[in-house]
């Protein structure tokens, strides 16, 4: 990239369009590479982004100069403006899409909790180690502390990368070379092609399918298991629902069989939820008798992206021993996330599935009311907000939104601050249900400035 010819330096012609270049003593005043250097705030930015992103920017405002599309004096200037503002290209966005566990923007936002303690664990850190007695300790012991004391029915937990490695641990571990018994109403596909058979069956465990589509009783599975049998799985259908004339068997009717059932209620839930009375919770389906509790940190959980293993403490152990556990294993940042989320306050996924309507509603109306006096063409509206990544399907929570002409989609989403709406009956939905109260003043100010290319001004 840093090599790239310079059209019109390179002994080509120059592009037809490209302003004249400056006489030789405005060239002689564009700023060195070494004197920008020392400008204060470019010093900044070498400590925030490292020297060679931001050379790169002064590289190409010096060109910008030499070419004269700007005068000398604005080289430090377009130089910073053409630095990220971010270290890694992920760049923080407002969900304002309504749903509140967004796969494309990461699922769960963290709270101020876990992000402080992800700052704290970055270092150094006693991740495996006793600092009392100097010698190694067991990793993360703290994080699974932490699921213990909220989860009591479970007598041991363990940690992994997501909700489909737990499943590929167990079904490694307690079923390779085995059967897992699995209704046909389960077999489902989370998302983007990820299909849970297909995952199963990876790992050497053959699946014995039972029961129909909709309907799959207690003696469909009793007639199938065996000494052949891994364990018996129950799939949460986290992203749709069969109604009508249907039957599954609950956890307590599956308990008899002589082998591990091992329920995966995806969500992470910890306990019932009164917004979310059809989620499935791991408390619940451990005192019903479930061996095994799997389910994803950054659903409604609202920590990391992690997987969690609760329940039989035989089994666990056999889990957290398998030479795949070490493929699998967190790295100290989501223990250290995780901790907090489960210690700390609410979680932003908490406080947005608890929001009220008429709070919601307030919080539209006051924020359409400042950017109308501004002149902008925007109402408060009434919304539908959903759960999303995988929970609680056909649950829809009464929301409030900023509704705004539908160019300021694209202008919203490409902004200095971007913020991700909605489209609905030709109008762009900011739904406040995912935005944070304290998010309020910043989605107004994007909104501001993203008026004059919605407007086609820009
Ligand atoms: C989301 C989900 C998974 C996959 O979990 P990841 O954390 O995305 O790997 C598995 N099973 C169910 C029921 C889910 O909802």
């Amino acid at each position: 990239m840093e090599q790239r010819p310079v059209p019109g330096r390179t002994g080509g012609a120059p592009p037809r369009s490209a302003p004249e270049e400056p006489p030789a003593d405005v060239r002689r005043r564009i700023p060195r590479t070494d004197a920008l250097l020392r400008d204060p705030r470019l010093a900044a930015a070498v400590d925030r982004l490292g020297a060679h992103r931001v050379k790169a920017a002064v590289r190409q405002a010096q060109e910008r100069a030499r070419a004269g599309a700007i005068p000398p004096e604005q080289v430090p200037q377009t130089a910073l403006d053409l630095l990220p503002g971010t270290a890694s290209g992920l760049r923080p966005v407002i969900n304002a899409t309504g749903v509140l566990l967004h796969t494309n923007l990461g699922r769960a936002a963290l709270s101020a909790a876990a992000r402080q303690a992800v700052r704290e664990a970055a270092g150094p850190t006693d991740v495996e180690l006793d600092l009392t007695t100097g010698v190694r300790a067991r990793r993360g012991r703290s994080a699974l502390a932490a699921l213990h004391a909220r989860m009591p029915a479970a007598r041991a937990a363990h940690v992994v990368n997501n909700g489909a490695a737990a499943l590929v641990l167990a079904a490694t571990a307690l079923a390779a070379g085995k059967e897992i018994v699995v209704s046909r109403g389960e077999m489902v596909e989370i998302g983007d092609g990820f299909r849970l058979p297909d995952l199963l069956v990876s790992t050497g465990a053959r699946l014995r399918e039972v029961g129909t589509t909709n309907r799959t009783t207690p003696a469909d599975y009793a007639a199938v298991t065996g000494p052949d049998t891994g364990f018996v799985l129950k799939v949460h259908p986290s992203n749709f629902r069969i109604t009508g004339f249907t039957r599954s068997a609950e956890v307590a009717e599956l308990t008899g069989l002589g082998v591990p059932v091992v329920v995966d209620i995806g969500s992470g839930l910890l306990a019932p939820h009164p917004a979310l009375p059809e989620e499935p919770d791991a408390d619940t389906q451990l005192r019903a008798g479930a061996a095994l509790v799997t389910a994803s940190g950054d659903k409604l959980l609202g920590g990391p992206q992690c997987g969690l293993l609760l329940g039989r403490a035989d089994l666990v152990r056999a889990l957290a021993r398998h030479p795949l556990a070490r493929a699998l294993r967190v790295d100290k940042l989501t223990l250290a996330a995780l901790e907090a989320t489960l210690t700390g306050p609410p979680t932003p996924t908490a406080l947005a599935l608890t929001a009220g309507p008429d709070a919601l509603r307030a919080r539209a109306e006051r924020l359409a009311a400042a950017l109308a006096a501004d002149g902008i063409d925007v109402r408060a509206a009434g919304s539908a907000a959903t759960v999303g990544g995988g929970g609680a399907p056909g649950v829809t929570l009464p929301s409030a939104a900023l509704s705004l002409p539908e160019p300021y989609a694209a202008a919203l989403r490409t902004g200095p601050v971007p913020v991700v709406g909605r489209l609905e009956a030709g109008r762009c939905l900011l739904d406040l249900r995912a935005v944070p109260p304290e998010d309020d003043d910043r989605l107004a100010e994007a909104v501001r400035s993203a008026r004059a290319t919605a407007e086609g001004r820009a």
